[in-house]
């Protein structure tokens, strides 16, 4: 696991910036949101690379582009005869939900049938291992939000080098994320200290976690309102477009 390339930083609601996504080593796709296929095509990612797609939770704003990618890689499939792999990790449920999604979008078009001949599902469970990054371990942890929702640690050669912390309250699954010491982490800081209903976790919240934890880990700031900056040295807010080297 090399690197992660931000396509968006916005939450559901925001001042117009692009959705929250990202792609890992140019061939796993973090989430799926409205603006995905034009965010992958701003990024100059050819959606034919991607061959795991990863969904969080249930939500729109992570869910809602996955018709469009679908329906694309489809086309490439018989239209241009490329054939790639191409597997959807989700909450319990993901397949349902993706046909559902796919059926409301489109109906009952060709796409649907060459889904279920082509596409492969698996689901995120608590402390479960997915299929995520090759030759990498990635552990699932559930994060408290309205939908059932998953964040992930990655684990190469011996060392946690990536943590996705996706919406969430501070829970016991964001402890569990970081107890591994993850090198980087790409955390939901959409939430503000004055939110009359906390929703999301709020930068203040991390600065006291990174006041008792004496660690180098580097936060990047994503599923915004708006853009950010932070005076920490450990917190960071990524940009559309950015890299972040992982190695
Ligand atoms: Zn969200």
């Amino acid at each position: 696991m090399q690197e992660i390339l931000i396509l968006g930083n916005g939450g559901a609601v925001s001042e117009g910036l692009p959705y929250n996504g990202f792609v890992i080593d140019g061939s796993i796709l973090v989430e799926a949101p409205p603006d995905i296929m034009p965010s992958l095509r701003n990024n100059r990612i050819d959606p034919h690379d991607i061959r795991v797609v990863y969904i969080s939770h249930i939500h729109a704003d992570h869910i809602f582009g996955l018709p469009f990618f679908l329906l694309q890689r489809f086309m490439d499939d018989v239209r241009y005869d490329r054939h790639g792999e191409l597997s959807v990790i989700g909450p319990p449920g993901i397949a349902a939900h993706c046909f559902a999604l796919m059926d409301m979008a489109f109906g009952e078009i060709p796409a649907v049938s060459w889904m279920r001949r082509c596409v492969d599902f698996a689901e995120s469970s608590d402390g479960g291992e997915i299929p995520l990054v090759p030759a990498c371990r990635t552990t699932c942890e559930r994060m408290e939000h309205f939908a059932p929702t998953w964040g992930f640690s990655v684990e190469c050669s011996g060392s946690t080098r990536f943590a996705y912390i996706p919406d969430t309250l501070w829970c016991p699954g964001v402890v569990a994320i970081l107890n591994r010491g993850p090198r980087h982490v790409l955390i939901d800081l959409n939430g503000e200290a004055d939110d009359n209903v906390p929703v999301h976790i709020c930068e203040d919240e991390l600065v006291q976690y990174l006041e008792r934890a004496d660690t180098d880990t580097v936060f990047w700031g994503t599923h915004l309102k708006r853009d950010k900056q932070s005076q920490h040295p450990n917190i960071r807010y990524p940009h559309p477009g950015q890299r972040i080297r992982l190695a």
